[in-house]
């Protein structure tokens, strides 16, 4: 048997080794507190829920979605754009549900890139950022964002030849990892980007409805001109706790979701009905004081988070939003792997190393805040008395 090449380009699944020690710990008897994966650990909110179950036993949705998806679907996503963001959409040909973000944006790099294009990567990022390109036969080129400016890409940094060749690029904010949310004017700069070097943009929204201490999230489409340049890929995983539900919608340059639909139509077949509903019916007005019942909570387990590595004399930035503390690793440590490393054998906790996100995370570690409080309070103790 021999895989295909195109698999020997993507590399070692990075925490493989990380799982193995933890099992054996774990085998060992030793109580090992994992706050490394982003999984909210809440359940989807009751209206969601109900309004699935209802779905499910509906015999009208157990048949082929079209992945054109549900009129009601397509409409629901347009008005809460127009509610939430204040962006109009025409729900025929600039709404389609997507099988999760991820599905979204690993084939948007299938239907978009050749073998001789690159995708603009931000970098620390989403894998699939850089993992999509590889698996597409093309490649990508990181644009490591700048503490400096706020945790985004230093636009001007791109090379000619680079921007030439591009024909994605990739964004998000708030910020996974870093929990950085965009800085004012830089949408602005892509949309002008963009349209110079004729780059679809892609931006990643999976946390516009995670956000804290009064903060809102804009949507990129927001922007003037995204519409022309760009899609904006929105994710219910983390805003609903619904990440094993695998809903999204990519909404935005109708050619580009024409583009997607043509490449879908020829891999799967769709959402699924009920899930769609599901969907819908997290969108409601109704829902949204559960998403703010749950932000008030991720805001309490980040302060408990940030105030204790501040006592431990890390200088932390407390994100606005996402479910991540992003920190530089304390001095002594020679990488940021090799203090997760000392993290994990001291205090048997897991937390991840930045470098793993990409080069320019070096430096820095990510905390997630999907862990019961109790949990919490337990392994930030243990990682205060690590000194
Ligand atoms: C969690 C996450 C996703 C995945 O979203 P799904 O809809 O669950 O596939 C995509 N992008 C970022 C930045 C994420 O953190």
């Amino acid at each position: 048997m021999r895989p295909s090449k195109r698999l020997d380009r993507i590399p070692p699944y990075l925490f493989a080794q990380l799982e193995r020690r933890i099992a054996e710990k774990k085998a060992a008897g030793i109580d090992v507190i994992s706050r490394g994966i982003g999984d909210p650990d809440m359940p989807t909110f009751p209206p969601i829920v109900e309004a699935a179950q209802r779905a499910v036993a509906d015999p009208g949705t157990h048949q082929y979605p079209s992945n054109r998806g549900r009129q009601d679907f397509r409409e629901g996503v347009a008005a809460f754009y127009d509610r939430r963001f204040g962006v109009t959409l025409d729900p025929d040909t600039e709404v389609m549900p997507a099988i999760g973000a991820k599905e979204c944006i690993f084939n948007l790099n299938l239907a978009f890139l050749d073998p001789e294009d690159i995708a603009l990567a931000s970098d620390p990022g989403y894998p699939v950022y850089t993992g999509g390109p590889l698996l597409a036969g093309a490649d990508s080129v990181l644009m490591p964002l700048v503490p400096e400016l706020g945790f985004a890409p230093d636009l001007d940094a791109i090379s000619a030849a680079d921007a030439a060749r591009a024909k994605l690029l990739f964004i998000n904010y708030p910020n996974n990892p870093t929990g950085a949310i965009v800085p004012e004017g830089f949408f602005e700069k892509v949309v002008a980007f963009a349209r110079e070097h004729e780059i679809l943009v892609v931006h990643d929204n999976a946390y516009s409805e995670t956000t804290y201490d009064g903060y809102v999230a804009p949507s990129f489409l927001a922007t003037p001109g995204a519409k022309e340049v760009g899609v904006e890929v929105f994710s219910w995983s983390k805003g609903y706790n619904m990440t094993g539900w695998r809903c999204a919608a990519i909404v935005g340059n109708a050619e580009a979701i024409s583009a997607y639909w043509k490449l879908k139509s020829n891999i799967d077949s769709g959402l699924f009905e009920a899930i769609q509903l599901a969907g819908l019916a997290a969108l409601q007005p109704e829902v949204d004081a559960e998403v703010a019942r749950m932000n008030a909570i991720y805001t309490r387990r980040r302060d408990l988070v940030c105030d204790a590595l501040r006592a431990a004399g890390v200088d932390v930035t407390s994100p606005r939003g996402t479910i991540y503390v992003w920190a530089p690793v304390p001095p002594g440590y020679e990488s940021a792997a090799a203090y997760c490393e000392h993290v994990l054998e001291e205090a048997a906790v897991v937390i991840s190393p930045g470098g793993a996100y990409g080069a320019s995370g070096e430096g820095f570690f990510r905390i997630s805040l999907t862990t019961p409080d109790d949990r919490l309070t337990e392994a930030v103790a243990r990682i205060q008395r690590l000194g």
